[in-house]
C-alpha cells in the first residue's frame, strides 16, 4: 500500500513538472517520463505477487483460499448445531423411555427382568453422557509450538511448527493435532491422542443404547404402528390426543434408535477395525498408498505403530492390569492415555521386517 501511495504521489509530481515545461522541452521529456512511470509500475506490480517459489499449485491454492475459508468456517459453525442436535435427540429418547417404556416394563415384566432393565439402562446412559461430554470438552492435543528436543517428521506449512510422528494439520481447528484421527462435526472437535478413547467409547455405548432401545420398544412400536395405521374397510378407532402422542412418540423412538444403531454401528465397527490394526483414519489412507508403493518395488510394508491386536486395545483403553477392563472400560474413567502423543515406541521386530515380503 505504501508503494502504491509513493507511485501516485510520484505520478502527480511528474505531471506538474511536465506541464511547467515549454512545448519543445515537453516532447523529449514526455516519452522519458511515461517510460519511467511504466517501468516503475511494472516493478510495483511484480513486487505485489512475485515469489521465486510460485507455481500453478500455489496460484490455484490462493484462488481457492476464500472457498476453503468459507467451508472450514461453515463446518465449525455447523459443529455447534450438530452438538445441540445430539444433545436434544438423546434427551428426547431418554425422556420417552422414562415416560413410556420403563413404566410398562416395571408393570408387566418379572422382577429379575425389571432389575436388569433398570441396571443396564442406567449404566448405558451414564456411559453415553460421560464419554460424549469428555469427547467434546477434551482437547485432542496439539503440536508443541516451540522447537523442543523431540523427533519430528516434518514442518507444518500452515502453523510453521515441527510436526511429531502421527500429527496432522486440521484446517477446521486451524492447528496441528497429535495422533489425529479425523475432525468430527458431531463433537465439534478433532479426534486425536487425548480424546480418542472417549470418542470410541461414546460411539460404542451410543450404539449399544440404540440397539437396547430398539429391541426393548419393538413390541410397543408394533402396537403403536398398528394403532395409527389407516383402516380401509372399517372406520378407525377413536384415540385421545394423549394416546396419539404416545403412539407417535414410540414411532419416533423406534425409527430414530434403529437408524442410529445401523449408521453408528457401522462407524463403530470401522473404528474397531482401525484400532485393531493400530491405525488412525488418516494413517489408513497413508499406509494403503505406502503398502502399494513398496509392493511395486518388491518390499513389504509394516505399520510401525501396530503393537498386536490385543495390545492396541490395551493401549487405547489404558489397560495395565485385568481389573482395568472393568474400572477403565466398563465404568466411566478420566485416566490419561498411554504416552504423550509426541514420541512413539515402535516394537523392535517391526524394524527388522520392513524389507522383506
Ligand atoms: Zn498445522
Ligand atoms: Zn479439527
Amino acid at each position: 500500500m505504501h508503494s502504491w501511495r509513493c507511485y501516485f504521489s510520484r505520478l502527480m509530481r511528474l505531471s506538474v513538472r511536465w506541464f511547467r515545461l515549454c512545448p519543445h522541452q515537453r516532447q523529449g521529456k514526455h516519452f522519458r517520463s511515461i517510460r519511467q512511470l511504466w517501468s516503475y509500475r511494472k516493478v510495483l506490480l511484480n513486487s505485489l505477487y512475485f515469489n521465486i517459489l510460485t507455481n500453478w499449485d500455489t496460484v490455484l491454492d490462493s484462488i481457492f483460499e476464500p472457498i476453503y475459508w468459507l467451508v472450514d468456517n461453515l463446518t465449525r459453525w455447523f459443529g455447534v448445531v450438530f452438538v445441540c442436535l445430539v444433545i436434544s435427540l438423546t434427551s428426547s429418547v431418554v425422556l420417552i423411555v422414562y415416560l413410556y417404556v420403563l413404566p410398562l416394563i416395571v408393570h408387566t415384566y418379572p422382577t429379575h427382568w425389571v432389575l436388569w432393565h433398570l441396571c443396564y439402562g442406567h449404566w448405558n446412559v451414564v456411559n453415553v453422557v460421560f464419554h460424549y461430554y469428555r469427547a467434546v470438552t477434551t482437547s485432542p492435543g496439539n503440536s508443541p509450538q516451540e522447537k523442543a528436543d523431540f523427533p519430528t517428521v516434518t514442518i507444518c506449512k500452515k502453523c510453521i511448527v515441527p510436526k511429531p510422528a502421527r500429527t496432522h494439520h486440521c484446517s477446521i481447528c486451524n492447528t496441528c493435532v497429535l495422533k489425529m484421527d479425523h475432525h468430527c462435526p458431531w463433537l465439534n472437535n478433532c479426534v486425536g491422542h487425548f480424546n480418542h478413547r472417549y470418542f470410541f467409547s461414546f460411539c460404542l455405548y451410543m450404539t449399544m443404547g440404540c440397539i437396547y432401545c430398539s429391541i426393548s420398544a419393538k413390541d410397543m412400536f408394533l402396537d403403536a404402528y398398528n394403532a395409527i395405521e389407516s383402516y380401509y374397510q372399517t372406520p378407525p378407532p377413536y384415540f385421545t390426543s394423549e394416546e396419539k402422542f404416545f403412539h407417535k412418540s414410540l414411532l419416533y423412538l423406534w425409527v430414530l434408535t434403529s437408524s442410529v444403531a445401523v449408521a453408528l454401528g457401522g462407524l463403530t465397527i470401522w473404528h474397531a477395525v482401525l484400532i485393531t490394526r493400530g491405525e488412525t483414519s488418516v494413517e489408513r489412507h497413508i499406509n494403503r498408498k505406502e503398502r502399494k508403493r513398496r509392493k511395486q518395488i518388491g518390499k513389504a510394508f509394516r505399520n510401525p505403530y501396530h503393537q498386536g491386536a490385543i495390545n492396541n486395545w490395551k493401549i487405547l483403553f489404558g489397560v495395565e492390569k485385568s481389573s482395568h477392563w472393568i474400572t477403565r472400560v466398563l465404568l466411566p474413567s478420566s485416566h490419561p492415555p498411554h504416552g504423550d502423543g509426541i514420541t512413539w515406541d515402535c516394537p523392535p521386530h517391526k524394524h527388522q521386517a520392513m524389507d522383506t515380503i
